[in-house]
């Protein structure tokens, strides 16, 4: 091996690291004084000692380790030179820089690497960190986005509602207005249809009033009409059975028979021949307005024969005269019994009143 191509391999040998065959090369150069490689070897470890220092302690190849033990037990063979026993010493020195300098090559490198995994791992972790950060971020903006969409949303809805509201509260204030309107021109009429009812109501209870006097009176003139019409047929009424009983009276044949002794009981006088009777007298019993007298002949043989309806004055008098021709042999009394108003063909009551002609 010549020297220019051990040129490349003085680091490696100065590291430790060169194989053992080439490493035992460049030792036999060394223990033979070759200046090439002793100098060689010297920038080497010149060179390593440039780099830094290291505290901690790296476990090197046990390869190393063996060769350098191994560099340091072959001294006492050459120790008949000193020289060798220098280059022995300096093999053993140069053995324990190596080490050193390989340990703190490595704890450097591993330091290093350490470091730029510790600043990628803090780099990471702060990216992380800040992708986090970011992420929350985003989420609070879209949640702040989310709930102020919604406030809008709702804002809209009010305005829209609000508008909507002002309208219709326009639109009612309209009628409003138009109701009040209505409402008292209502209010005008009705009171004036009150008042107006109101004088009709008096009008009319006034010409109610008058109608029912007039009625009332009507009916008075009425009665008194019929009053006076019923006065004026029994004035002749009265007149006729007078001229009647003064002609009855008048006849030469004319029989008079009295009857009633006293004075509280019906009494009077019965005038009678064959052209017919005439009753008069006083004290007549009260009849009831739906009462009459009827007058009766009493035949010797046979049933009552019906002569004629009377009612008597107020003051209790009566006259009632016939002009039927009568059989007065075949009579034996008159009587007068209380009727119905319109008489009966046989009496229904007890006579209050008997009149033998016997
Ligand atoms: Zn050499």
């Amino acid at each position: 091996m010549t020297h220019a191509e051990m040129d490349e391999l003085y680091e490696l040998y100065a590291l430790g690291v060169l194989e053992a065959e080439l490493g035992a090369e460049i030792d036999k150069h060394l223990e033979e004084k070759c200046s090439y490689c002793v100098e060689h070897v010297r920038k080497a470890f010149e060179l390593l000692a440039t780099l830094p220092e290291v505290t901690e302690a790296v476990q090197p190849p046990a390869g190393l380790r063996r060769r350098l033990l191994a560099s340091v037990s072959t001294t006492p063979k050459r120790r008949s030179n000193w020289v060798f026993a220098v280059a022995g010493l300096s093999a053993a020195a140069a053995g324990l820089l190596i080490f050193s300098l390989w340990s703190a090559t490595q704890a450097s490198r591993t330091r290093e690497q350490l470091n730029a995994v510790s600043q990628d791992r803090d780099r990471l972790r702060a990216a992380t960190a800040d992708l986090n950060q970011s992420q929350q971020e985003a989420t609070r903006l879209r949640n702040d986005l989310a709930a102020l969409t919604t406030e809008r949303d709702q804002l809209r809805s009010a305005a829209a509602n609000l508008g909507k509201t002002q309208a219709e509260t326009v639109q009612l204030r309209e009628q409003l207005a138009a109701l009040t309107k209505e409402r008292d021109e209502l209010r005008v009429a009705v009171e004036k249809s009150r008042n107006d009812a109101a004088r009709f109501s008096n009008q009319l209870a006034s010409l109610t009033t008058e109608r029912d006097q007039l009625r009332a009176s009507a009916t008075r003139s009425e009665q008194e009409a019929a009053a006076l019409r019923e006065e004026s047929a029994t004035i002749r009424s009265d007149e006729t059975q007078f001229h009647a009983a003064v002609e009855i009276l008048s006849r030469p044949r004319t029989r008079n028979i009295g009857f009633g002794k006293l004075e509280s009981i019906p009494h009077g006088h019965v005038f009678l021949n064959p052209e017919g009777l005439v009753l008069i007298g006083a004290q007549a019993p009260t009849l009831p307005s739906d009462r009459t007298f009827e007058l009766w002949l009493m035949p010797v043989q046979g049933a009552p024969e019906p002569v004629g309806l009377f009612r008597p004055a107020a003051s209790g008098q009566f006259v009632f005269t016939s002009a039927r021709a009568i059989d007065t042999s075949q009579i034996k009394a008159i009587a007068v019994s209380i009727e119905p108003r319109q008489g009966s063909s046989a009496p229904t009551t007890k006579p209050i009143l008997i009149v033998p002609l016997g």
